[in-house]
């Protein structure tokens, strides 16, 4: 029998792998020796096993293995960085990335583009016209030297381990393994030259992990795959039932994130932003505590310096920011059937809408369209009444405001009485 039948016949029954073996089998992905089928097979066991924590390390290292690596030492400050485990209306990285280089250090970030319900940050950036994410490394390393800031794709050489393996994990139900999740999104960020990271790990119906436990387990295994190599790593648990802020699409909530960065816009996505910084800020070396670095993130959103960051960034990067200049579509609004307090706001219904508003890809070749999404006119714990709009959908296409309503309608409970509001931040480790 060949190399890759014995490793799937040992972990299926149970046994762990080691370093050796891990590496050797992903090598054989990568060079096409061992065919997707056998893949598909060790990750189906894996899946069923789980992996020890000694296997996620191997894993995320011989991924790191795999591709290119960068080297962000000729900056010679640390490059600090963000992940969120993915969320509907999540904006944040627009907010914090210009906030953080306002406050005096380097957020450098390289993104994929991934599938998602509404589009990814780089989607979400190039809502804003002329703004470019494909950068050569040079001016990478040029930009983030001379503004502290810049967000781009990722080259299609680092980490190719990753893609070949998240390609098949999404056809084979095999995604939803904790160790497998935190080896791939530990081994972007190492192989990106990431310095220090923090994650925000999702929490609730709208995200991986159901509850506090499970994203626990996931940033405890991040944790541990930033240690082995040195690439300090904190993690903030914020809830996910209900999207952050009001606005879900693109171009929307790249708006949204402008009204936080000029010290307005949802106290959620603001209260989430600055949980991030004071936990960053202090990973940096500006010899900050995380209570100082939270003040100084306040300043800097309230004298207008993080939004001119912002504007500055966008110039840098080629794009063309004019707040509340787009094309606008048309839309449809859902209203509520009775007099009540909105309750539960199905985060998944809500990001299922605007999907099908054409905000979000279903496979990687679908296109985005920067205006569509969907915008919430109450959120839970707000009083309505009967024929007052709950949210409106927005899309070019007729047919589909038609389907994404009738989706949005069901998403939203109303109650006779008010639930009393709940802290987005529920931990950080
Ligand atoms: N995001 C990633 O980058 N990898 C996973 O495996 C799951 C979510």
């Amino acid at each position: 029998m060949d190399f890759a039948h014995d490793v799937i016949a040992w972990k299926r029954d149970g046994g762990e792998l080691d370093e050796g073996r891990v590496q050797a089998f992903v090598d054989g992905v990568v060079s096409g020796q061992v065919p997707s089928y056998q893949a598909s097979a060790l990750l189906m066991a894996i899946v069923l096993r789980g992996l020890s924590d000694d296997e996620t390390v191997h894993l995320a290292r011989a991924m790191v293995a795999s591709g290119k690596t960068l080297d962000l030492r000729v900056l010679r400050r640390p490059v600090l960085d963000k992940h969120s485990s993915g969320g509907v209306g999540d904006k944040v990285t627009l907010v914090l990335a210009p906030l953080v280089a306002a406050c005096g250090a380097i957020f450098g970030k390289m993104s994929g583009r991934g599938l998602g319900h509404t589009g990814g940050t780089l989607d979400k950036l190039e809502s804003i016209p002329g703004f470019r994410v494909q950068l050569p490394q040079g001016d990478f390393l040029r930009q983030l030297e001379r503004i502290g800031v810049a967000v781009v794709s990722q080259s299609e050489r680092v980490v190719p381990a990753d893609r070949i393996l998240y390609a098949l994990r999404d056809v084979t139900a095999t995604v939803d393994c904790t160790g497998l999740i935190a080896a791939s999104i530990m081994a972007k960020k190492i192989a990106s030259g990431t310095s220090a990271l923090v994650l925000d790990i999702k929490v609730g119906r709208g995200a991986f992990a159901a509850d506090l436990a499970a994203a626990r387990e996931l940033g405890r295994l991040c944790r541990l795959v930033g240690a082995a190599y040195e690439r300090p790593t904190t993690c903030i648990y914020t809830a996910m039932e209900a999207p952050l802020g009001y606005a879900i699409g693109n171009r929307l909530e790249v708006e949204e994130a402008w009204r936080v960065l000029c010290n307005e816009g949802p106290a959620d996505v603001r209260e989430v932003t600055l949980a991030l910084a004071a936990a960053l800020l202090p990973l940096s070396d500006l010899g900050l505590q995380e209570a100082e670095a939270r003040e100084r993130a306040l300043a800097a959103l309230s004298d207008g310096r993080a939004a001119a960051h912002f504007e500055r960034w966008c110039y840098v990067q080629g794009g063309r920011w004019h707040p509340g200049e787009f094309h606008r579509l048309a839309g449809r609004e859902v209203t509520a059937a009775g007099d009540g307090y909105v309750g539960r706001v199905d985060a998944l219904a809500i990001g299922r809408a605007a999907q099908l508003a054409g905000a979000g890809r279903r496979t990687v070749d679908d296109a985005v369209d920067p205006a569509a999404g969907v915008v919430l006119h109450r959120r839970p714990g707000e009083a309505v009444a009967a024929g007052e709009p709950l949210a409106t959908v927005y899309s070019r296409d007729p047919a589909r405001r038609g389907q994404a309503s009738a989706v949005l309608a069901g998403a939203f409970d109303i109650d006779e009485a008010p639930t009393p509001s709940a802290n987005v931040v529920l931990a950080r480790e």
